[in-house]
């Protein structure tokens, strides 16, 4: 994709013009353009480089307000909506309705790549009795179309962007045909705690369906299921390797040359086992502090050794900035 002004557009023709850049009109841009067609996508919203714009990795004390909400930034200094919110300057909007009960409050963003700068990543299909609501309970209306007819996009988008979760046949809860989804993160402490409360009131305590990539996608097999018949795409796609991923990440603006690579199952890490912090059910939460603790001239950081962030990016960089400054302190010694 490159990034072009409107006097540079005006000097070209295109096939089609696909308007907003967010998860919906990324989608129909991703899949014309694999399919050969020239298209002009249209964005209302300033260019966003999530790369150099995210403020992820600061801690709460170097946030404004310690990060939390104001208007302009109602969830807080790290949501990544830009010029946008439950209202929109210049852009009025009603929910045409006095009762709460009947509001309808829209969350808008205005910059390229839309929502998908913000969402929170789950991603679950709609169950057969979602499309035929009406013809369930007499409430709402039916959808012309059913769960089959989607299913099979379903599957392709999953591949597309990496979605972890398990198959467990629950009701209306579809699953995915097998080697689909990536494998879900090993449970944490208080997930299993959860799972044992929940087992013994029958209900099922499960991985969530999210966009997060627990392995390395398999950039070998995919492109002939996501393009079937379609070469021309299956190469790009496949792409050599990681050194054809980089060359081709060049359209971000920083092109920089790959000094090495190394894939690994994040499963199979012998330090995290596929989980943020993986620690033994006998484990006892108020020894986290050991964690943090130098042994020597070892110093340790990372989201499990922090207390109050475990778990979270915070806690990565809170401990990191800790460790620092532990070398720092052994070095002066
Ligand atoms: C806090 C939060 C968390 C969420 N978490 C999840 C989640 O975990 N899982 C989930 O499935 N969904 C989640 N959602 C919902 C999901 O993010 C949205 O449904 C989805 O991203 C919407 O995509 P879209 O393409 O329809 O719209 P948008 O992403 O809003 O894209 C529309 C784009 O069109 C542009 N545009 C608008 N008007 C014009 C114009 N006239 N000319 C040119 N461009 C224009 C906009 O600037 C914008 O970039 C979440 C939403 C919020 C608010």
């Amino acid at each position: 994709m490159s990034l072009i002004s409107a006097a540079e557009a005006d000097k070209n023709s295109y096939d089609v013009v696909v308007v907003g850049s967010g998860a919906a009109g990324g989608q129909t841009a991703y899949t014309l353009t694999m399919d050969g067609v020239r298209v002009l996508m249209l964005e209302a919203g300033r260019n966003y480089v999530p790369a150099t714009e995210t403020p992820m990795l600061r801690t709460n004390g170097e946030a404004p307000l310690r990060g939390s909400g104001t208007p302009e930034k109602p969830f807080g200094f790290w949501d990544a909506t830009i010029d946008g919110g439950w209202q929109v300057p210049g852009e009025p909007y009603t929910s045409d309705s006095d009762d709460p009960a009947r509001q309808f409050v829209w969350w808008r963003a205005r910059m390229l790549g839309g929502r998908t700068n913000h969402w929170g990543r789950i991603s679950l299909r709609n169950g057969p009795y979602d499309f035929k609501p009406y013809t369930r309970d007499g409430l709402g209306f039916d959808w012309p179309i059913g769960y089959e007819d989607l299913a099979p996009y379903y599957d392709k988008v999953e591949m597309l962007i990496g979605v972890y979760g398990s198959n467990e046949g629950l009701e209306n809860t579809p699953n995915s045909p097998p080697g689909v989804l990536l494998p879900p993160p090993k449970p944490r402490v208080s997930d299993l705690l959860i799972q044992q409360r929940a087992r013994k009131l029958d209900i099922p305590a499960i991985a969530g369906h999210r966009a997060v990539m627990t392995t390395v996608l398999d950039h070998k097999r995919l492109p002939q299921l996501l393009h079937p018949g379609n070469p021309k795409a299956q190469q790009i796609l496949a792409a050599e390797g990681p050194e054809g991923v980089a060359a081709r990440l060049a359209w971000l603006g920083r092109p920089a040359p790959l000094l090495a690579a190394f894939a690994m199952a994040w499963e199979d890490d012998p330090w995290s086992r596929g989980g943020y912090a993986y620690f033994d059910p006998s484990f006892d939460p108020l020894g986290r502090n050991a964690l943090a603790l130098a042994t020597a001239r070892i110093t340790f950081a990372g989201e499990h050794t922090s207390v109050r962030w475990q778990g979270y990016m915070n806690g990565a960089v809170e401990t990191g900035q800790r460790a620092a400054a532990e070398v720092a302190a052994l070095a002066r010694e």
